[in-house]
């Protein structure tokens, strides 16, 4: 294999295999640093995300580093066949495939099955810095776990998450778009983990609404996140 695609692929491993981050600092997601490695982002929003840089953020250094390097591969022509999960993922992470919004899929809604502030005592850390509420969706075969996370001042929620087949614990969900829609407008995208994990940072809006379709299945599964927990 390539040694730069190694590096790639590296650089994919290490960000899948880290335990969720809870920090709700603004930071940039994949799609903001491809833009920034194609040179297409704002001059304003450029500076923004050079000074957050500069700041010494690791995580989003290694984001740039890592889309600055697939571009540089993807330029040199296919000289060797980049490993064909590291191109899925990318391809799904910075949204090259953006997937058209297929009226073939089957759309499965999600219906609530657990909230947690209906509890006494809400699951999550309750600290004084940061407020968490846990759901639980059904949709289909699947569930779908999401914590919120809100940084007491912060404006933007942190949404870890996670989808199971619960029929059939065994289905890989690894590499799946995770999409977070505001009416027909995509706000931000992620993608599953090996673990069916996924975390998105957003601002709360109304009308907000997740995404998975689950191209194998001919399905795409909604989940109504209505007004978000503040
Ligand atoms: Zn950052």
């Amino acid at each position: 294999m390539d040694p730069e695609a190694v590096f790639l692929l590296d650089l994919l491993q290490t960000g899948k295999n880290k335990s969720p981050m809870t920090e709700a600092v603004r930071h940039f997601d994949i799609t903001e640093w491809a833009d920034y490695a194609r040179n297409t982002v704002p001059a304003d929003q450029h500076r923004q995300m050079l000074s957050h840089l500069q700041n010494g953020c690791s995580r989003c250094e290694r984001l740039k580093s890592l889309l600055l390097k697939f571009a540089a591969i993807c330029s040199r022509e296919a000289t060797y066949e980049i490993p064909r999960a590291a191109e899925a993922q990318v391809k799904a992470m910075i949204g090259l495939a953006k997937a058209p919004r297929r009226s073939a899929l089957q759309r499965v809604w999600a219906s609530l099955v657990y909230d947690s502030v209906n509890d006494l005592q809400p699951v999550g850390v309750r600290g004084t810095h940061q407020i968490s509420r846990q759901v639980l969706f059904h949709a289909g075969d699947y569930s779908v776990d999401l914590r919120f996370e809100h940084e007491k001042g912060s404006a933007s929620m942190v949404l870890v998450g996670q989808i199971a087949n619960q029929k059939t614990p065994d289905e890989t969900l690894a590499n799946l778009p995770v999409i977070l829609v505001a009416g027909n407008r995509e706000v931000t995208r992620s993608i599953s983990n090996t673990f069916g994990e996924f975390q998105l940072e957003y601002v709360p809006e109304s009308d907000l609404r997740l995404l998975v379709p689950l191209e194998a299945k001919g399905q795409e599964l909604e989940v109504e996140l209505g007004k978000t927990p503040q």
